[in-house]
């Protein structure tokens, strides 16, 4: 028996559909209104005669991409200028680079919150031509810490903006509250590290009062942390992810730790890679990004300003960091059982908007996730991180958003095939790839 649905307007047929770690052979995926109508066995659901068909025999159909850690006001090129952060119409080129990479869900991470919430605003009012943009609005750090005294201590304006400097944990309360009620945040973003001494860190305290504020309104708190031990703090604070990649002697236990708390971990390798390369930018981008445009490659001058000696110091730290992650690290992370997501820290140095994520794709199966668990983390995972689950995202599910690829290729057995669409739906509009 066939059940009409009268509101698709667009049906993909006989494809094998691949959501939530399950596969489903010879689907028709129905979609009207930006959203998923029906899934179905081939057959089972009759559509309007208007809608436009795509035959899928043989194809995969996988959800949108997810980059779970992104700063949009951030070019991905050495400079500094203060407009490409404030101004969010500077970005909409950079969104428009996510969507043509098949990224359909970023979470914008620190910025300027003004510019953030408008470029919110500006892709939920422009559903199917943008991807959805979540965002953290202010963040929370001590005093001196990231990225105040650090990635924005160039910028008055963002250095005083994209974070509130405290560790008063009433204050920090009544911070969440405001990104909650005013603000309407889409999670919070904290920094828990003191910069190897530099700077303070936030105070157990501070982290669990964050914590409980933030999860009695339903908001996931994401860290950025240095540290084994900013880890092991913010894991027991009960911080719903851990961005970047912890060092330090106790990283077996901050494993143990994440996976019994069920502690998401974004190791940004993305960013990692570029920084270890930072003294070498051109050779670095050739290799990792061969067929980005020529529009996003740096001019020779923002070359040589990135080179120097103080780029090879960081870089070689930056190379350790990642070879062990690499090299065990990760894979020691997925058999303590803790769940992997896939973000990149995009808008840094050579951390490409949108191309940067297929970089982390390859990077986490070069790291030992199989393809699976890669097309996990850069979907489904990612949406749970981001507190996303109950809205479908990252997920092929009837009510959910239309945002799904087209692959010739099984990506889990081919992690390339990811980075290689057919075809690119968002918000049910279809796009070519880049
Ligand atoms: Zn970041």
């Amino acid at each position: 028996m066939t059940v009409p649905i009268g509101k698709a307007n667009l049906v993909i047929r006989e494809a094998t559909v691949l959501t939530d770690g399950d596969a489903l052979a010879s689907r028709e995926v129905h979609i009207g209104n930006g959203r998923i109508v029906a899934v179905a066995r081939t057959g089972q659901v009759a559509a309007s005669p208007r809608a436009t068909v795509i035959e899928a025999a043989g194809r995969f159909v996988v959800p949108g991409l997810i980059d779970s850690h992104v700063h949009l006001g951030g070019t991905g090129l050495p400079g500094r200028d203060e407009a490409e952060h404030t101004d969010p119409v500077r970005a909409e080129p950079r969104l428009a680079d996510h969507l043509a990479c098949g990224v359909t869900t970023v979470a914008d991470l620190f910025g300027h919150p003004p510019a953030m919430f408008a470029r919110r605003s500006a892709a939920a009012g422009a559903p199917g031509t943008l991807p959805r943009v979540l965002v953290a609005g202010r963040g929370i750090t001590a005093p001196g810490s990231h990225p105040t005294s650090t990635a924005y201590a160039w910028s008055q304006t963002l250095a005083t903006s994209a974070a509130l400097e405290t560790d008063d944990p009433a204050r920090a309360r009544a911070h969440v509250r405001q990104l909650a009620d005013a603000d309407r945040a889409d999670l919070v973003k904290i920094t828990c590290s003191d910069l190897g001494g530099r700077a303070p860190r936030l105070s157990r305290a501070t982290l669990r009062a964050i914590v409980e504020q933030a999860h009695g309104y339903g908001l996931r708190v994401l860290a950025h942390v240095h540290t084994d031990v900013d880890a092991l703090d913010a894991v027991s604070a009960g911080v719903d992810g851990i961005e970047h990649i912890p060092a330090g002697p106790r990283i077996r236990q901050v494993f143990a730790a994440m996976a019994d708390a069920g502690t998401v971990w974004t190791p940004t390798l993305a960013v990692m890679e570029a920084l270890a390369h930072a003294d070498r930018p051109r050779a670095y981008l050739d290799r990792a990004y061969p067929a980005m445009p020529a529009r996003l490659q740096p001019a020779g001058r923002a070359l040589t300003l990135a080179a120097g000696q103080h780029a090879r110091v960081r870089a070689a730290a930056a190379r350790r960091i990642l070879s062990a992650t690499l090299d065990g690290g990760l894979a020691q992370a997925v058999a303590a059982g803790v769940r992997i997501a896939a973000g990149t820290d995009a808008g840094n140095n050579y951390t490409p908007h949108g191309w940067s994520l297929h970089r982390e794709l390859h990077l986490l199966r070069q790291a030992g996730l199989d393809g699976g668990a890669v097309l996990a983390a850069a979907t489904h995972v990612a949406a749970d991180k981001l507190g996303r689950k109950h809205a479908g995202v990252g997920r092929i599910t009837n009510g959910g958003p239309a945002d799904l690829l087209v692959l010739t290729a099984d990506p889990r057995l081919c992690t390339a095939a990811l980075t290689r669409s057919a075809l690119i739906i968002a918000a049910g509009a279809t796009f070519e790839p880049a």
